[in-house]
């Protein structure tokens, strides 16, 4: 009799199918296998099949056979453990979860070497304005054709183009070098005593190889990173890997410095901007267990380690660990449950912990270390307030007489100043002053930004792009579009007017768009070449500029209009964040915040430096509220490129409700975001006590149901938006 084995595939469509196995194949659970679908091939996973049923039970004598058995090792329980946790939560497709872990498959492919491309130097003879800017883009970077092609926008036919004119041109690169191995002992830094008691704690928990979850509390500029550094060097001793979470890619560059300063080595980086080769590299070296330690954004969460020994979550409380799209799941949370399920300890590193991540600490389930003092004597900035209403910038501008004196009295000191809007571009708001029309997307619920280094609108949530209006579409007027607010790029040209002998850099992923953009930036930082940096939440965190004196909040306000439960929360996290940023040298720091509220809690709490009374309210709001970490919800989102039917289908939906005890279901009503992408977008918000099996209701209510084959329902747990 021939041996079956149950597969799940990498196809979202499907549950997981049984195959044959041919005398000769040796499959164990975790298996990573080739296997047939109807005339494809598809890649998947061998499951136990007590622990997933099969979408279709097929007899012996009617099973296909697995066309292949991969030569990599299996993918092993306890991320398989994950796979299955995330799903059940989530109310996600197994095999979409598992695409996360296989890495879509592109570790995957056998060959030793791949063939890439790179600029030869050759200018061609003909260099069209496109052209020009695919050789600028692509730099010094290599990659297939269709990476070059993203890296320099411009479609693959450019890139050919310029393979056959010969200014690129091919290149093997072997895949399969090994990674340099991180040494403990490279170098050895004096810790302060605060830090060496974190350490001695974190240290231990790291030999002891159980499960942990720790929350490192230490205010910016603490040391916090050299805490854990200390950890992960007790994990390599340990010969166990680590893997380190950062919010954002940007953040990558810098973190990679700073680690190859304590440990000799740069660690592996993984990220979704790597080439495909690069990729398949990782993955293997991850899955073999030769890759030490792993940094990355969310996505690195669910790779195969062999023997995972700790994980690090840096700022641990930002919103971008949560994933909007495709699989909803929160990367601090499921990262949790891989430390629980690898039996390892998680340090959730922070200034401003999430109200969750407190409320863990409360309950006794998270155990907790401070830091309270910066490192090195640096005291913490001095925070003001500037009461808009009455100290107000001139007409059409935004700095207000007491930040531009600021400014000027830093320039004239030598030092640096750093103004935050968390707005790329030049107007978020573009205006016919004739007859109002305003510029629009045409695909989704957003206004159009004026980009004016660019020279285009776009929109920041499907990347729709328009050449600058001459005349008003709808009144045909000339000259009477006005940009409405400010971005990074308007307030720029204002420090620009009121400072013309300051050297001026806009930082946001427009300008920074690759590691040696960052690199470039942050070396002219540090060699006192730039005087005021104006940029986006991309600037407040992770650098280290000792001679940055001052920083600038231009809009304090913006983060807490809009009714979402965490608003406040947010905006307190990264106005202190952005603080953190000044006085990190000797000189001391300087912030002022401008808002129209210089009453509101956040910015009392952010003034005072009374931090422990602002999280005490606002976790009190939350329980009168039955907000989350109390209470819970989760989103039920229909979209159809109809509106018609994605509303028709929401509110049938809705009809469908169960009716259960602590819960209630909210709509549907238009989505935060109400068209995406072209399509509309209902929900029904569903609001329930935290004891509740939410998602068990969910499965019962939904399970039934169908749609038209046009829409599209997903289920948000623990939504971010609102
Ligand atoms: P945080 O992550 O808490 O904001 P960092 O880890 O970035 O703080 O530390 C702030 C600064 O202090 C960095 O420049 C860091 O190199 C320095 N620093 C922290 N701890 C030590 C130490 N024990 N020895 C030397 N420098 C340290
Ligand atoms: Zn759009």
């Amino acid at each position: 009799m021939n041996k079956r084995a149950r597969v799940l595939l990498l196809n979202a469509a499907l549950g997981p199918l049984d195959y044959r196995v041919d005398p000769g194949q040796h499959v164990e659970p975790g298996s990573i296998v080739l296997a047939p679908l109807g005339p494809r091939q598809l890649a998947g996973v061998v499951w136990e099949p007590e622990r997933m049923g099969s979408d279709a039970e097929v007899g012996d004598n009617r099973l296909r056979p697995l066309a292949a058995v991969y030569d990599l090792p299996p993918l092993a329980a306890p991320l398989r453990r994950l796979i299955e946790w995330t799903a059940d939560y989530y109310l996600a497709p197994p095999a979409a979860v598992l695409r996360m872990a296989l890495a879509s498959a592109s570790a995957l492919d056998g060959a030793p070497t791949i063939v890439e491309y790179r600029a030869t130097g050759h200018v061609p003879p003909r260099l069209t304005p496109q052209r020009e800017q695919a050789l600028e883009r692509i730099d010094k970077r290599q990659g297939l054709v269709r990476e070059l092609a993203t890296i320099a926008d411009v479609s693959d036919a450019v890139i050919r183009g310029l393979v056959k004119a010969g200014a690129i041109g091919p290149i093997e690169v072997r895949v399969d070098d090994p990674f340099p191995l991180p040494d403990p002992d490279h170098a050895h830094p004096a810790l302060s005593e605060a830090q060496a008691d974190a350490v001695g704690t974190l240290v231990a928990a790291v030999e002891a190889k159980s499960f942990a979850p720790w929350l490192l509390d230490g205010v910016t500029g603490s040391g916090k990173t050299e805490v854990y550094f200390e950890a992960i060097a007790a994990a390599l001793r340990a010969d166990r890997q680590t893997l380190v979470l950062l919010p954002e890619i940007a953040l990558t560059e810098p973190f990679l410095k700073r680690f190859a300063a304590r440990f000799g080595v740069a660690p592996v980086a993984w990220h979704s901007d790597l080439r495909q080769s690069q990729r398949r590299r990782a993955w293997r070296a991850i899955a073999s267990g030769e890759a030490k330690v792993v940094v990355g954004a969310r996505s690195a969460l669910f790779l195969p380690y062999r023997q995972l020994g700790l994980i690090v979550i840096d700022e641990a409380h930002e919103t971008s660990f949560k994933q909007e799209e495709g699989v909803a799941y929160h990367a601090r949370d499921t990262a949790v449950m891989r430390a629980r399920f690898e039996e390892v300890p998680i340090i959730l590193a922070t200034a401003t912990p999430a109200i969750e991540t407190r409320h863990q600490v409360a309950l006794g389930h998270y155990s907790e270390l401070t830091l309270p003092d910066r490192f090195g004597g640096a005291t913490l900035p001095d925070i003001a307030a500037v009461d808009l209403t009455h100290d107000r910038p001139d007409r059409g501008r935004w700095l207000s007489p007491p930040l531009v004196a600021a400014l000027a009295e830093t320039l004239e000191r030598g030092e640096q100043s750093l103004l935050f809007l968390n707005r790329r571009g030049y107007a978020p708001l573009t205006l016919c002053r004739h007859c109002g029309h305003r510029f629009q997307c045409p695909n989704c619920t957003a206004w159009m930004v004026e980009h004016r280094l660019t020279a285009r609108l776009a929109c920041h949530h499907c990347g729709h792009v328009m050449p600058p209006p001459r005349a008003c579409p709808e009144c045909k007027e000339e000259d009477s579009l006005v940009p409405c607010g400010p971005g990074v790029e308007r307030i720029a040209d204002e420090v620009a007017a009121i400072l013309p002998e300051a050297r001026t850099a806009i930082v946001t992923s427009d300008t920074l768009w690759s590691p040696a953009k960052t690199a470039e930036f942050v070396g002219r930082m540090e060699s006192g070449e730039i005087d005021i940096v104006i940029g986006t939440q991309l600037v407040t965190k992770g650098y280290h500029f000792p001679n940055l004196t001052l920083v600038g909040v231009v809009d304090a306000d913006l983060g807490l209009s809009g009714g979402d439960l965490r608003a406040a929360e947010r905006s307190f996290q990264q106005i202190a964040q952005v603080a953190g940023r000044a006085g990190r040298g000797e000189k001391p720091g300087r912030v002022l915040v401008q808002t129209y509220e210089p009453a509101a809690p956040v910015i009392r709490a952010l003034i005072s430096g009374d931090r422990e009374s602002f999280y005490a309210a606002e976790t009190e709001a939350r329980r009168m509220a039955n907000a989350p970490p109390f209470g819970r919800f989760a989103g039920i989102i229909v979209s159809s490129e109809n509106l018609d039917e994605a509303v028709a289908t929401a509110r049938s939906i809705g009809k469908a409700a169960p009716h259960v005890d602590g819960m209630e279901v909210y709509g549907p009503a238009p989505a935060p975001l109400a068209m995406l992408r072209g399509r509309h977008r209902q929900r029904l918000l569903v609001h329930a006590r935290r004891s509740l099996d939410v998602q068990d209701v969910i499965r019962a209510w939904l399970g039934p149901l169908e749609w038209p084959r046009g829409v599209r329902v997903a289920v948000d747990v623990d939504p971010y938006s609102f």
